[in-house]
């Protein structure tokens, strides 16, 4: 079942079966399609249905669930466990996981033979256990309502109890971790999953917003698995037929990397330019309509001396420093001014982008406060493949806009984003033959 859902997933996707089949599963919140697990769903469900019965508060549901459990058991001459052998609860089960069945079942089915099947599955034990702890006799299990069925799970740091009333959700999200720990170990495909300094509610609209085209969808996939076929993989898969340089330098020092292609190849300039302009464009709209009419709003130009009323004499003040922010919001009433830097750096790199243009520009922000006005520096940082940085939504909420506002613009450029680099890549296979 799982791997129908898989290899449907991948055809839709266009992957091909070296791709991880993390992602697949994971939520649409933490970058992935959001896919249902139905062998995960079946066996949490079922189990969790199945314990609910034994526990259950109800006295004639608890009793007959526990002396069918009973029944079944001894049908199958399944021997008590002794204290120290493996148990399923109270029963014997061998090695393999499986019951010690000691006669035929002759084809009959058992929802507690098959209970114990998930749990082995799971990784869960079960146990009767009293109310202060004590052993149980398996004689006294079905009237006695102080006993009940305790469930515990292993995991690297000890053992865990599963609490029965929330054990479908628990186990689900059991199995949702141990996938993600797997792809984000990934060395390639896993090199962008769950960026830690990533916003997570913004960064993955790409993925639920069925207005975008298929090929953007599919491009945001590949790319973020890094499985585009560029020549940096090419050239791992088949090192005596592939270069992993740009082609596009004559110097070799290039890999052919997807940050390469997005952001680092001099060849694409007025691509990432055109990028990151709308960007601007798109953030600086919003902001716009917030400010009052008194506020002047300057974008894509340097700062100037004259835009400030000071008595300054030193008119070469801002000229050695940078001083080419891309949004420029002053308030001469309010002797205010806030500044916007707007970056599109490659998801990997967002953080690092973050606190370099963060220092770039503490110099202009030290000199506009001498000036006498109350300057702020909000840097917004944008992936290349749509995340988004953690701090830009509290940046633009600072500049004015309501948190909801705030979020729709970045989903909005996520998308932008993303698009532009979709069109930097077909760019890129235009160039190569
Ligand atoms: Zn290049």
């Amino acid at each position: 079942m799982t791997n129908k859902t898989v290899s449907l997933v991948r055809k839709w996707l266009g992957l091909n079966t070296h791709s991880t089949r993390d992602i697949i599963f994971q939520a649409r919140g933490d970058g992935g399609p959001g896919v249902p697990n139905i062998e995960w769903v079946y066996t949490a469900t079922r189990t969790n249905h199945l314990l609910k019965m034994l526990n259950c508060d109800d006295v004639t549901v608890r009793e007959m669930a526990r002396e069918s459990l009973l029944l079944h058991m001894q049908r199958r001459k399944i021997p008590p466990a002794k204290e120290n052998e493996r148990q399923f609860l109270g029963f014997k089960i061998k090695d393999n996981g499986k019951l010690d069945i000691r006669t035929a079942g002759f084809g009959v089915r058992s929802d507690w033979m098959d209970l114990n099947d998930l749990c082995h599955r799971s990784g869960i034990n079960l146990k009767w256990a009293g109310p202060d702890g004590t052993p149980v006799a398996l004689n006294s299990v079905v009237m006695d309502p102080l006993i009940n069925v305790c469930a515990t799970f292993e995991q690297e740091d000890g053992q865990h109890e599963l609490s029965i009333k929330t054990a479908r959700a628990t186990m689900l999200r059991m199995k949702v971790e141990e996938s993600a720990q797997h792809w984000t170990s990934l060395s390639l495909q896993g090199k962008l999953a769950l960026l830690p300094f990533a916003n997570h509610s913004v960064s993955h609209s790409i993925l639920s917003n069925t207005t975008i085209g298929e090929d953007v969808l599919i491009f945001c996939i590949k790319a973020r698995l890094q499985v585009l076929p560029k020549k940096y993989n090419l050239a791992i898969c088949y090192p005596s037929q592939h270069n992993p340089h740009c082609i596009l330098h004559p110097t070799p020092d290039n890999k052919e990397t997807m940050a390469h292609i997005l952001n680092g190849c001099s060849f694409y300039k007025g691509l990432y330019i055109a990028r990151h302009d709308r960007l601007v464009d798109l953030v600086s709209q919003e902001l716009r309509q917030v400010q009052d009419r008194t506020t002047h709003m300057y974008k894509h130009s340097t700062v100037k001396l004259n835009w400030f009323d000071h008595n300054c004499t030193d008119n070469n003040i801002l000229y050695n420093i940078p001083n080419t922010p891309d949004i420029v919001f002053i308030n001469q009433a309010r002797k205010s001014v806030t500044i916007f830097e707007i970056g599109c750096a490659f998801d990997l790199y967002m953080d690092t982008c973050f606190t370099s243009k963060f220092m770039k520009y503490q110099p202009l922000v030290e000199c506009i406060t001498a000036l006498g006005y109350n300057c702020q520096l909000i840097i917004v940082v944008f992936g290349s493949l749509g995340h988004v940085h953690k701090l830009v939504l509290r940046g633009l909420q600072m500049g004015g806009l309501q948190k909801a506002d705030a979020k729709r613009v970045l989903k909005f450029c996520s998308v932008s984003a993303t698009i532009g680099s979709l069109h930097i890549w077909k760019r890129r296979c235009v160039v190569y033959p």
